[in-house]
């Protein structure tokens, strides 16, 4: 069996970011908590519980300490909680999120009615909407909800990094019939694209993918379904031990490709190469 992984694998620049960062913290106080978890990977999440760095879902579970934000970003207003509750704050979002945030503020403040073509149920997608003026904006996923959409004169939109190009593209185009200004900001994180692209060619040329990282991923979950509407039978595993479970029906592919999200570790896609090439 011959198993490819593209070339840039592993994490991305944010999620490498705040890695440094809550680790840096955790050398300096004892007491350092993630709002949230870190980053969308339980066993990376997992790993930093053992350094003692702990997700918090609610600021009143802490009395003292350091706050570090999530690289996908939260509500700024919980921010100035934490701040006024005298914890020290470190903002581990990363600065595409945070440029999302900025256009945002920005353009809600030009009189647009905003689009965000996204998760409304997502972190990322709280703290970008937290900057926009309440009842000034739509969060919508599929080209259905924009027929649901009323006429809208100005419209401005921004889409979640994470999202596929395909069905930003998608959107976008029926948009354009809803408004008489539509001003697009095309926000998907270069990474990501690279990551969509990489399985979209990897796709067209093996029998199986299989696509690593946490179930809780939204960019990892993408590139399933990328993947899927390619055709090719798609496997959705968070580590190498997934695999035994299932191991017959990989026997029967002559080339396979492992591709991860920007929350999974490259050892991690080693190690199910690895497995998969002793099955
Ligand atoms: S995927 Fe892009 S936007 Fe998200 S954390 Fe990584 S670099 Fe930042």
């Amino acid at each position: 069996m011959q198993v490819i992984i593209p070339q840039k694998m592993g994490f991305c620049f944010g999620v490498k970011r705040a890695l440094k960062l809550v680790k840096d913290e955790a050398k300096k106080d004892k007491e350092v908590y993630t709002l949230g978890d870190l980053i969308h990977n339980p066993q990376v999440v997992e790993e930093l519980k053992k350094e003692g760095i702990k997700p918090i879902a609610d600021l009143s579970q802490v009395k003292k300490g350091t706050i570090v934000i999530r690289a996908h970003g939260v509500d700024p207003s919980l921010k100035e909680k934490a701040v006024k509750k005298g914890l020290k704050v470190v903002d581990a979002t990363c600065p595409y999120v945070l440029k999302v945030q900025k256009i945002a503020e920005l353009i809600s403040q030009k009189s647009y009615k905003i689009i965000v073509v996204g998760t409304a149920s997502h972190p990322e997608i709280i703290g970008v909407t937290a900057k926009i003026n309440k009842g000034k904006f739509y969060v919508i996923r599929t080209p259905q909800e924009v027929q649901k959409l009323p006429f809208i004169k100005k419209m401005g939109v921004i889409v979640q990094t994470t999202e596929s190009l395909d069905n930003f593209r998608n959107i976008v185009k029926d948009l354009i019939k809803k408004s008489e200004e539509c001003r697009v900001f095309n926000t998907i994180c270069e990474v990501i694209k690279q990551r969509q692209e990489d399985a979209e060619n990897l796709s067209a040329e093996v029998e199986a993918m299989i696509v690593v990282g946490g179930h809780n991923s939204s960019n990892t979950y993408q590139l399933v379904k990328l993947c899927r509407n390619i055709g090719v039978k798609t496997y959705f595993i968070e580590k190498e031990d997934d695999l035994s479970l299932t191991e017959e029906k990989y026997k029967n592919f002559n080339k396979v490709g492992i591709i991860g999200g920007t929350s999974t570790p490259k050892e991690v896609l080693k190690r199910v190469k690895e497995k998969l090439l002793s099955i």
